[in-house]
């Protein structure tokens, strides 16, 4: 499966550069994780948006959603031919933000159910509830025919269960939103909490993302680098990032 960073700053975008979005692909089908500020003008770079097979929310935070309503817009004034209703996968625990997903004709809100195991495409997706000011959900992506694991931990604050969710990934991307020194946050993980969640969790790749704006983003990476073997290969999220695992 290939992973595309499409958005990588936390909250807001800066200098031509958005908020949390990530395209995972798999034999031709395309999967769009959150939907952040810029989604749009990154995405079309890639693919057509009207070829998108689906999208899934792990939260309904704006930095995670701008795009979502112009990616409506696009599916719905667009096309010179009918195009197929895409599915939005989000949690069903704001109704507000989860009935915006359905525009009649041009796409569907699916609710998940964190408990289970969603089959979207060539791709297994499971759940876990973050430490968020809002429900949020990391989310464990298998690509059934290679059984090659990618985890998003989505908005988190640090909590002892996210190690085992992240078991020997392929590839793991981070909210990794502060230097060290400010751990137990309720709401992002800190370079430190990231190298000890790698270094536990036996990930093999980390891609450290969600990032703040105003930090020295070296420093970051090199905080996060102490607490995990250096076999872990680390890379700070970039535009158009590419990762095949
Ligand atoms: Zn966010
Ligand atoms: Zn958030």
């Amino acid at each position: 499966m290939k992973i595309t960073v499409l958005g990588f700053w936390g909250g807001f975008p800066q200098k031509e550069e958005g908020t949390t979005s990530y395209l995972v692909e798999s034999d031709g089908y395309s999967l769009l994780l959150d939907v952040g500020s810029s989604t749009l003008i990154q995405l079309e770079k890639i693919i057509d948006p009207l070829t998108l097979d689906a999208v899934i929310l792990t939260h309904y935070h704006h930095d995670h959603i701008a795009d979502l309503g112009v990616l409506q817009y696009l599916r719905q004034l667009k096309p010179t031919q009918s195009v197929a209703e895409l599915p939005i996968y989000g949690h069903m625990e704001d109704t507000w933000h989860f009935d915006q997903l359905t525009l009649p004709k041009v796409s569907k809100g699916i609710g998940y159910e964190p408990s289970k195991e969603l089959e979207v495409g060539p791709f297994s997706i499971t759940f876990l509830k973050t430490i968020h000011p809002v429900p949020c959900f990391a989310m464990r992506i298998v690509e059934k025919a290679t059984g090659k694991i990618f985890v998003f931990t989505a908005d988190t604050g640090y909590f002892e269960e996210l190690a085992d969710f992240c078991y020997r990934a392929d590839l793991l991307i981070t909210d990794t939103y502060f230097l060290e020194g400010n751990e137990n946050h309720h709401a992002h993980l800190t370079s430190k909490e990231t190298g000890e969640l790698a270094e536990k969790a036996q990930v093999k790749k980390l891609v450290l993302s969600h990032l703040k704006q105003n930090i020295d983003l070296a420093i970051l990476k090199e905080q996060t680098e102490k607490y995990h073997h250096h076999s872990v290969e680390t890379l700070l999220a970039s535009t158009q990032l590419k990762i095949t695992i």
